[in-house]
């Protein structure tokens, strides 16, 4: 919607800044972009606000009004700032929002405000998450898992239940944006955690990833009888959710559509560039310049990652249609959006003589 936004986290994919960027996408562009999701019919495309701050975009209303008219479902991930007012949310309810998300890096004021920036925003966003109930939404929280805090990860699946959250959406940081500063977790680390989060969704709230596509393997894996193979910051992690929550009282809840980066996902940024991704500096097109259902359908780089068309371990691995990798962090890594993801402990324990960097085909320029 906008890259402006009143806050400036350590790991912002966006480098939000304070003032809306040049160049954005006009109310008329904006509902044009709307009339054309609405024409890929059923099963509907979700449309997600997001930003920078998606209520610093003062037409934000009117957009979400237009999508309710022509059918398309409208989920919101606004920051917690003064404009999250009940006023704001009251309207965006009664135009048929169901889902708001807020995110949440730390399960205390000390670990969250640091990676905000903001002292007292922990307690700001406890409050907003009270807020979005008394609304009525479906409450998302978005956690972005890094060095920092992935000691609290339990503590804050603890959290979230004890705030009612219905879905609790981890992104893996990918070293992009303001992000390239922050620790990324490592390939045994992030075993450990999706580990730790087919557990965590044991416990009545859904759990996702984002940029961690391997957490279906280790789901499938659990799935068929597998007992976890996590190491010590699983096992840490684990009793710690153990002692808090104590022993499971739910089936997994886990999604289990084989999405990734460009493959059920694409992203428009608020110029009407278009990227595989939120993470994936890609520039695939702009909506400017012809219609973004056209550019997802037949751009070849977006029909190889569907194809599952990788190089390296992910190219080989039997998981490669379920996973596929993150395309965000082999781009990152390798300069190849089709290379593999050194985010995954079977990629990284595979050969990777064939990882070489690679230029960016001329293609996806
Ligand atoms: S090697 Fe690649 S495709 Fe296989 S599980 Fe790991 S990330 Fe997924």
């Amino acid at each position: 919607m906008t890259t402006a936004c009143g806050l400036a986290c350590r790991h912002c994919r966006a480098c939000a800044q304070l003032e809306p960027g040049a160049d954005e996408l006009s109310t008329d562009e904006g509902r044009a972009l709307i009339d054309e999701l609405a024409r890929v019919g059923r099963p509907r495309p979700i449309l997600i606000l997001t930003g920078g701050d998606c209520l610093k975009r003062s037409d934000i209303i009117e957009l979400v009004a237009h999508a309710e008219q022509v059918g398309v479902p409208v989920a919101v991930a606004p920051s917690v700032t003064p404009a999250l007012t009940d006023a704001v949310l009251g309207s965006l309810r009664r135009h048929g929002v169901k889902t708001a998300s807020l995110s949440l890096d730390g399960a205390t004021a000390a670990t969250h405000d640091a990676i905000r920036g903001i002292s007292g925003h922990f307690d700001a966003t406890l409050a907003a998450i009270g807020q979005l109930h008394r609304h009525g939404f479906v409450v998302q929280v978005n956690t972005t898992v890094m060095g920092p805090n992935q000691d609290e990860l339990a503590d804050m699946a603890i959290l979230i239940e004890t705030l009612g959250v219905a879905i609790w959406e981890v992104f893996f940081l990918i070293s992009t944006g303001r992000g390239v500063d922050v620790q990324e977790t490592t390939a045994a680390e992030n075993e450990d955690i999706c580990e730790f989060l087919t557990d965590a969704s044991c416990y009545g709230f859904t759990v996702r990833t984002v940029e961690a596509p391997f957490f279906r393997r280790i789901v499938a894996a659990r799935r068929g009888g597998g007992r976890p193979r996590g190491g010590a910051l699983y096992r840490r992690l684990s009793e710690r959710l153990r002692d808090g929550l104590g022993e499971p009282t739910a089936p997994m809840r886990v999604p289990s559509a084989a999405t990734r980066d460009g493959k059920g996902i694409i992203f428009v940024a608020s110029t009407g560039d278009v990227y595989p991704s939120g993470f994936m500096p890609l520039r695939l097109g702009n909506v400017r310049d012809g219609g973004l259902l056209e550019l997802y359908r037949q751009h070849p780089l977006l029909q190889s990652i569907r194809a599952a068309e990788f190089s390296g371990p992910c190219g080989r691995c039997p998981h490669a249609q379920l996973c596929g990798g993150s395309r965000a962090r082999a781009l990152a890594a390798t300069g190849n959006p089709l290379g593999s993801d050194p985010g995954c402990l079977v990629a990284l324990e595979g050969d990777s003589r064939s990882e070489r960097p690679l230029s960016v085909p001329a293609v996806v320029r």
